[in-house]
C-alpha cells in the first residue's frame, strides 16, 4: 500500500478553533501511526475574510500543539493558476461548461427548481454559443439522474440522488475558482490519501467525488468526523468557555494534555483516559471514530492536565509559570526562574493547570524583607519571637534540607516546645510568606530553600 498522506486545511478567517485542533490531531495520529505524512494547507482563497493575523494564529496554534507539517505548508491562493488550468481541462473534457445566466435568471431558475422539487438546470449545459466577452461562470456538468454514493470511513455509505445535486460552480464570474474545485485539485496534487475533516463538509463530498472522477483521478478515502459540542449538547461556542486554541494555552493547559484529551472526543481506546502520543498513534484508527458528537468537559480536561503536569519537567513548568505571572503583570527579576524551578516540585501536585501553579507561586517570589500581614505581626509577641528564634537556630544547623527531614524536624521541635503543631505552623508560615497562600510548612521551607528561609526568619525577627 502507498504511504498515507493526511492534511489539515483550515481557512484563516479568525481564531484557531479547538475543533480545528482536534481534526488536525486525528489527521496527525492517523498518518504518524502509519509511517505517513501529515500536511498543513492554508485555505486562504477568500481574500476578503482571510487575514495575516489569522494565519499567524494558526501557525502559533499548530506549533503550540506540536503538530508540525511534514512539508512546507501550502497556501491555496498561491495555486490559483493551477486551479484555473484544471477548470480548462474539465471544459476540454466536456465535464464542465460556461454558463452565461444573469444573476436574475439564476435566481428565477433557483426558485422554479425549488417549487417543482427538481434540480437547478442551466440552459447553457449543452450550449457553447455564448459571448466570451460577457461575464460567465464555469459549472460542473453533473449527472442528471442516478445516485452518487460516498463510502465514508466514519459515516458509512452515504447516498445522494444526482437530481438534487446542482451543477456546481467551479469558476466564478470574477475568474476565481471555488472552494470545492480548489480542494480537489490541492488534495490530488499533494498526494492526500485520506481526507479526514469535520462532518459539516460531508455534503460537499459527493460534488468533490464527481470532480475526481471526471478528471480520472483516484479518490482519496473520506472520513467525516463529528464536531465538538458544549456540555449542554449544543454546538461549541464562546458561551461554553474557551473555543480558541490560544485561550487554552493561556488557561494553563499543556499541549500534551490537550492532545491526550482531544483524542478522546468521539474516539477512545477502551477505558484508557491517560495515554501518550506513541500509544495514541499505535491505537488510533479513524474507522473507530464514532458518528456521535462529543461534549467538551473542562473538568475532565483539567484531570488529564493534572496528570501531565506531574510528568512535566520542573524547569519547563517554571518557565510556563513565569510566563503566566508575566501576563498578569507581575514584576519579575532574573533570579525568579531558579527559585521557581526549585519550588515547582512542592507546588505541582496541588495544581491542575499552570494558572493554578502561578496562583500558588506568589510566596516564592516575594522579595525580602517580606511584608508581614497583621495576623503574623500579632503572633510575633515576645513568646512568639523567642520560639521563632529557637526554631531558626535549630534549622540553621540542619543538614538535609529536604521535605521529609524537615517534616520530622518540625514535629520534633513542636514536641520539644511542648505545644501542638497548631501553635507553630501559622507563626512560622506567616514569617516565611507574609501570609500569602503556600503549601504545608515543610514544603514551604523546602520550596524556599535553606538560605532564603533563614533570611526570611531573620527579617521577621528583626521587625
Ligand atoms: N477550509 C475548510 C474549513 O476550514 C476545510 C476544507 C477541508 O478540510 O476539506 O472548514
Amino acid at each position: 500500500m502507498s504511504q498515507v498522506v493526511t492534511r489539515i486545511a483550515p481557512s484563516p478567517t479568525g481564531d484557531m478553533h479547538i475543533g480545528t485542533a482536534r481534526t488536525a490531531l486525528f489527521n496527525w495520529l492517523y498518518a504518524k501511526g502509519r509511517g505517513g505524512k501529515f500536511l498543513i494547507r492554508v485555505e486562504d482563497t477568500d481574500r476578503e475574510r482571510s487575514t495575516q493575523t489569522a494565519v499567524d494564529k494558526l501557525f502559533e496554534g499548530f506549533a503550540w500543539l506540536e503538530l508540525f507539517s511534514d512539508e512546507p505548508p501550502v497556501f491555496q491562493y498561491g495555486r490559483i493558476e493551477r486551479h484555473k488550468a484544471v477548470v480548462e481541462d474539465l471544459l476540454a473534457r466536456g465535464a464542465a461548461y460556461r454558463c452565461w445566466m444573469s444573476p436574475d435568471e439564476t435566481q428565477a431558475e433557483r426558485e422554479a427548481a425549488k417549487a417543482e422539487n427538481r434540480r437547478f438546470v442551466s440552459p447553457w449545459r449543452d450550449r457553447t454559443d455564448g459571448d466570451p466577452g460577457e461575464p460567465f461562470v464555469v459549472r460542473f456538468k453533473g449527472p442528471l439522474d442516478g445516485d452518487v454514493v460516498v463510502r465514508d470511513l466514519v459515516q458509512g455509505e452515504v447516498r445522494w440522488q444526482a437530481r438534487h445535486l446542482d451543477d456546481l460552480v467551479l469558476l466564478r464570474s470574477d475568474g476565481n475558482p471555488t472552494y470545492n474545485l480548489a480542494v480537489v485539485v490541492d488534495d490530488h496534487d499533494m498526494g492526500v490519501t485520506h481526507v479526514i475533516r469535520g462532518d459539516d463538509h460531508l455534503n460537499n463530498t459527493p460534488k468533490q467525488q464527481l470532480i475526481y472522477q471526471a478528471l480520472g483521478w483516484a479518490l482519496p478515502a473520506f472520513a467525516h468526523i463529528p464536531l465538538i459540542y458544549g456540555d449542554d449538547g449544543k454546538k461549541l461556542s464562546k458561551r461554553h468557555g474557551a473555543t480558541a486554541v490560544g485561550e487554552y494555552a493561556d488557561l494553563g493547559y499543556l499541549p500534551e494534555a490537550m492532545r491526550n484529551y482531544l483524542a478522546r472526543l468521539s474516539w477512545g481506546h477502551g477505558d484508557d483516559e491517560l495515554f501518550s502520543d506513541e500509544q495514541a498513534m499505535a491505537w488510533f484508527d479513524v474507522a473507530d471514530v464514532s458518528k456521535a458528537p462529543s461534549r467538551l468537559d473542562f473538568d475532565k480536561l483539567a484531570h488529564v492536565n493534572a496528570h501531565w503536569m506531574k510528568l512535566a519537567d520542573d524547569s519547563r513548568l517554571a518557565r510556563l509559570t513565569r510566563e503566566a505571572l508575566a501576563r498578569r503583570g507581575a514584576d519579575l527579576w532574573e533570579g525568579d526562574d531558579a527559585r521557581l524551578t526549585r519550588a515547582i516540585p512542592y507546588l505541582k501536585d496541588r495544581a491542575r493547570t499552570v494558572v493554578e501553579l502561578a496562583d500558588q507561586a506568589g510566596f516564592v517570589l516575594r522579595r525580602r524583607p517580606v511584608e508581614l500581614d497583621e495576623r503574623t505581626r500579632g503572633l510575633l509577641d515576645e513568646a512568639g519571637r523567642a520560639r521563632l528564634e529557637r526554631l531558626r537556630r535549630r534549622l540553621s544547623l540542619f543538614e538535609s534540607w529536604d521535605v521529609f527531614a524537615l517534616e520530622a524536624e518540625l514535629k520534633a521541635f513542636a514536641e520539644d516546645e511542648g505545644v501542638g503543631f497548631g501553635k507553630i505552623g501559622p507563626l512560622v508560615r506567616g514569617a516565611l510568606t507574609g501570609g500569602s497562600p503556600s503549601p504545608d510548612l515543610a514544603k514551604t521551607l523546602a520550596a524556599l530553600g535553606m538560605e532564603e528561609s533563614l533570611g526570611r526568619l531573620d527579617d521577621a525577627l528583626s521587625t
